[in-house]
């Protein structure tokens, strides 16, 4: 678990193009393609050094597209077990396990951070500092992205 740590590391995750399987790449500059374990379907991030050093996203790494916006990375499973073993011990401690998941909660809910998602091809960047110019997720953005004329 990724608690305390001041910087995570930079990835990429998105969806294989060849065989729709989640893949979660590391950013680095050096080496910015790769193959799906599962299809050998390759693919390349646009990793390049001056977004990496400065860890402020501009564009998806993945399709170049700059309309992106960022959520909260909170696993929802993660966050749904600590309620389930609080719920079981809540019985002998009188419920205050469950304000201690509640806090562990809040915890986890900070330790993962932002990340930063892409309207064009739905990449997730994770451990890149939140950039001010892009907001939550937002509907209208995604109906222009949706509406522009594939030309790639
Ligand atoms: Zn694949
Ligand atoms: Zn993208």
């Amino acid at each position: 678990m990724p608690m305390g740590r001041p910087s995570r590391p930079l990835s990429v995750s998105f969806l294989c193009e060849g065989c729709g399987r989640e893949i979660v790449s590391a950013v680095d500059p050096q080496d910015a393609s790769g193959a799906c374990p599962d299809c050998g379907r390759a693919f390349a991030l646009r990793a390049d050094g001056p977004i990496v050093q400065s860890r402020l996203l501009t564009r998806c790494l993945r399709c170049g597209l700059d309309r992106l916006y960022t959520q909260k990375d909170f696993s929802k499973r993660a966050g749904l077990w600590v309620f389930v073993v609080a719920a079981a011990l809540s019985v002998p401690t009188w419920g205050l396990s469950l304000l201690a998941a509640t806090l562990i909660d809040l915890g986890l809910y900070y330790a993962l951070g932002d990340a930063t998602l892409c309207y064009g091809c739905g990449s997730v960047h994770r451990g890149f500092r939140s950039n001010p110019v892009h907001g939550p997720f937002d509907i209208h953005a995604q109906e222009a992205v949706d509406r522009r004329p594939r030309t790639a």
